[in-house]
């Protein structure tokens, strides 16, 4: 069954990588994985075996001979790895759902986020309603109703950072894709006790996650815009995953 779970996670991670190299630049995404990058010739489908079609045939192209893109096997793997982690911790459960969810709407963020400087609005509504759906399965019509509440409160929050950030840079200091982001944020943690607070710890905590991408990149000058929302919803996420933890250090601190 876990094994199960790395081919259905080495499946959809090409799958996030085309979603996110694609959708930006608005080229069509549905056939485009089952082409090759260089010579479009059709693959079959023993071509489009993940992570082993790869190996077999040494990272190239059978009819070209150009070196298909080790992206490709590195999104498998790691999505494969996340599905299957994620499986032997939650077991089957509508937590484990929602953590896949999160997920992927992270592996998505993470490609076009560090390729575009782009967080896309549709895989944003998309994780958000099965998100909310899920939600409504686990807890009921008035606990998706204030999950919906928090993902708002959590966006004007970010909202106001953002104001503040202009204020103090004099330049816009986060994306209007990272406070979208909040939103799906809000939704993800704000439903449980303490929600709105573990909802600020993870947009704290995502500033420390960047500190040290942001200190290497501002060192190597290449530029001093960093992505941001790969960091964010990696915070969330791992609010959610350890979620008894946080609650601890809240209660132990009495925030
Ligand atoms: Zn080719």
């Amino acid at each position: 069954m876990a094994f199960l779970w790395f081919i259905i996670g080495a499946i959809l991670g090409s799958f996030y990588l085309v979603v996110g190299t694609r959708v930006p630049k608005k080229e069509d995404f549905i056939t485009s994985r089952s082409k090759c990058d260089y010579c479009q010739k059709e693959l079959r489908w023993f071509e489009l075996i993940p992570v082993i079609s790869y190996v077999i045939q040494l990272g190239k192209c059978r009819n070209c001979g150009k070196r298909i893109s080790p992206s490709y096997l590195f999104m498998e793997v790691i999505t494969g790895l996340l599905f299957l982690i994620g499986f032997l911790y939650y077991g089957m459960s509508i937590s484990y759902y929602i953590y896949l969810v999160s997920i992927s709407l992270a592996l998505i963020i993470f490609v076009s986020d560090f390729k575009y400087m782009v967080i896309l609005d549709s895989t944003l509504v998309i994780a958000s309603i099965i998100l909310l759906v899920l939600r409504y399965f686990e807890v009921g019509i008035q606990g998706t109703l204030y999950s919906c509440l928090y993902g708002l409160i959590l966006f004007i929050i970010m909202f106001l950072i953002r104001l503040l950030g202009n204020f103090l840079f004099k330049k816009d200091s986060l994306g209007g894709g990272d406070i979208k982001l909040a939103i799906y944020m809000g939704i993800l943690l704000g439903y449980y006790n303490y929600g709105l607070r573990l909802g600020i710890i993870a947009i704290m905590f995502s500033a420390f996650l960047a500190l040290p991408y942001a200190l290497v990149s501002l060192y190597l000058n290449k530029k001093n815009e960093l992505p941001y929302g790969p960091f964010l919803i990696s915070a969330a996420i791992i609010v959610f995953v350890f979620i008894d933890k946080f609650k601890n250090l809240l209660i132990l601190f009495s925030l």
